[in-house]
């Protein structure tokens, strides 16, 4: 989207709070000029004092916990009891990789059938562009910062642009940690200046997290341009429940996993499957718990849920619903068409949904849940795979090792064996399909954006 200003609205109350300019090009240029300048420093700089630096950005977070959080549900929505896990868990990922870094990027030697050896060193790459999501404003941030900074590159930020504070603040929090100046920079641009970032060539590769068009547009400018991407992409997980599996639980974490985040996020369970002997029973507790949650105002730490992130999102979720609706789908709660201009939403639980209706093949980035009957587990799976996303699963049964063999079925990028999807620093996270490609976190995530180079030692 081609801008004049970026706003910070507070989406609860619909006041513009503040009102930013883009960058021009020649500060863009200057930005990325102090990226570069930056990486000639920090590559070299040692896993000590890159891990005293992500330690410290760590306790910066903690310290400041409250301001950040509140940052997050001004911007967004965000329940502030929400907010307050997220800046913990970007806290965790810094924590994670201050401990583990070094040991991941550990040189390997290979020892060769005639006698001689090879290194495989792993090197940084220079600076790396983020374009990131408002959904998760920190933590989105920090699971692709925390890694590609250890490994010895530098990052540009280009934040989604109704989050421009948090964008600012994240900036802030790593030059309170004491990164040097210029490795970590936030760049208030549009998407057009963006896809312009990706030609200049001391910018060398991207990481996206947010929809399929986004990913798209930026992947095809980086492949333009012969630039790495990784893609983390919509979602439409299933969450399928066997016959054999603790109900009462099932259905108390199906409501959990669908309203996290106000439903705002990729890994939420969109699609719950059901085998039919249990479908009365879960669908009465699904229905309850869903209605019992709080409404409030974001602020309130006794408010569950609040608002959507914007009044355009609630309004285009509201015409996937309404379309649905009209194409045979059966509204059991909800399905109230939210106030022109407002953010707010009635969390929503659709059945009987018809396989031309957007809401069997679309994402639904919002609380509205999509439940369907099956016969057998067979159908299960066979309706979990029938979608273009492919990004994570969650699977109940009391029959762990069945399930572990079923988990091999699905097509996705995680498998959840009686728990809801969560990202974790320990795991790999990223999908398949058009949930897009590459990995972060664990491992994976640090050797995305290195050279791997081999030294052969003749
Ligand atoms: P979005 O509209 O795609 O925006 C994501 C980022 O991409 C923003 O910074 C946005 O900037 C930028 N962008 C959009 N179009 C662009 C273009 N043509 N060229 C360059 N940059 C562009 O997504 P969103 O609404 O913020 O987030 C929701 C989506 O993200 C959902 O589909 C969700 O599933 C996905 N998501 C995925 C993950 C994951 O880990 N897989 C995590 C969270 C969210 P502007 O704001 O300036 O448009």
């Amino acid at each position: 989207r081609k801008m004049k200003k970026i706003q910070s609205i507070n989406p609860y109350s619909g006041e513009l709070i503040q009102e930013y300019n883009l960058l021009t090009q020649e500060e863009i240029d200057q930005s990325i000029d102090r990226s570069q300048i930056a990486f000639q420093a920090w590559k070299n700089e040692s896993f000590t004092r890159k891990s005293n630096l992500l330690k410290r950005a760590g306790e910066e977070l903690r310290r400041s916990k409250s301001y950040y959080a509140e940052l997050i549900t001004l911007e967004m929505g965000k329940v502030i009891s929400e907010s307050l896990a997220e800046i913990e868990k970007c806290a965790w990922v810094c924590d994670f990789y201050a401990e583990k870094g070094a040991e991941f990027l550990q040189p390997e030697t290979i020892l060769l059938a005639d006698g001689h050896r090879a290194k495989v060193i792993n090197q940084a790459l220079g600076p790396i562009l983020a374009v990131m999501p408002w959904n998760f404003p920190f933590w989105q941030v920090f699971r692709f910062a925390a890694p590609t900074l250890f490994a010895g590159n530098t990052a540009l930020l280009k934040h989604a642009s109704n989050v421009p504070q948090c964008a600012m603040a994240i900036e802030e929090v790593f030059k309170k940690a004491g990164f040097p100046s210029g490795v970590f920079q936030t760049l208030l641009i549009d998407s057009t200046q963006t896809l312009t970032l990706l030609e200049n060539p001391a910018v060398m590769a991207v990481s996206l997290t947010g929809s399929e068009k986004a990913g798209a547009a930026v992947a095809s400018a980086a492949g333009k341009n012969i630039k790495k991407s990784l893609l983390e992409l919509g979602g439409s997980d299933p969450f399928i429940v066997l016959k054999d599996a603790d109900i009462p639980l099932a259905a108390k974490t199906a409501a959990k996993a669908r309203m996290i985040n106000f439903g705002q996020s990729c890994i939420a369970a969109k699609r719950f499957i059901i085998e039919s002997p249990v479908y009365d029973l879960f669908i009465s507790i699904f229905i309850e718990e869903i209605s019992s949650l709080n409404q409030g105002d974001p602020k309130d730490p006794q408010s569950q849920y609040s608002c959507m992130a914007r009044p355009d999102l609630a309004e285009e979720l509201f015409q996937q619903v309404q379309k649905s609706i009209d194409l045979g789908a059966k509204v059991v709660l909800g399905g109230i068409a939210p106030e022109k201009g407002s953010a707010r939403f009635a969390p929503t639980i659709l059945t009987d949904i018809p396989v031309n209706a957007p809401a069997y093949s679309e994402e639904l980035f919002g609380p509205v849940a999509c439940v369907f009957k099956v016969e057998d587990e067979e159908e299960a799976i066979k309706l979990a795979n029938s979608t273009e996303f492919g990004l994570a699963a969650s699977l109940w049964s009391k029959n762990q090792s069945h399930a572990e063999e079923l988990a091999e079925k699905i097509e996705s990028g995680a498998v959840f064996i009686n728990a809801m999807v969560a990202s974790n620093p320990f795991l790999p996270f990223g999908g398949i399909k058009k949930s897009g490609f590459g990995r972060e976190l664990s491992r994976q995530g640090i050797l995305e954006f290195v050279n791997t180079k081999t030294v052969y030692l003749g």
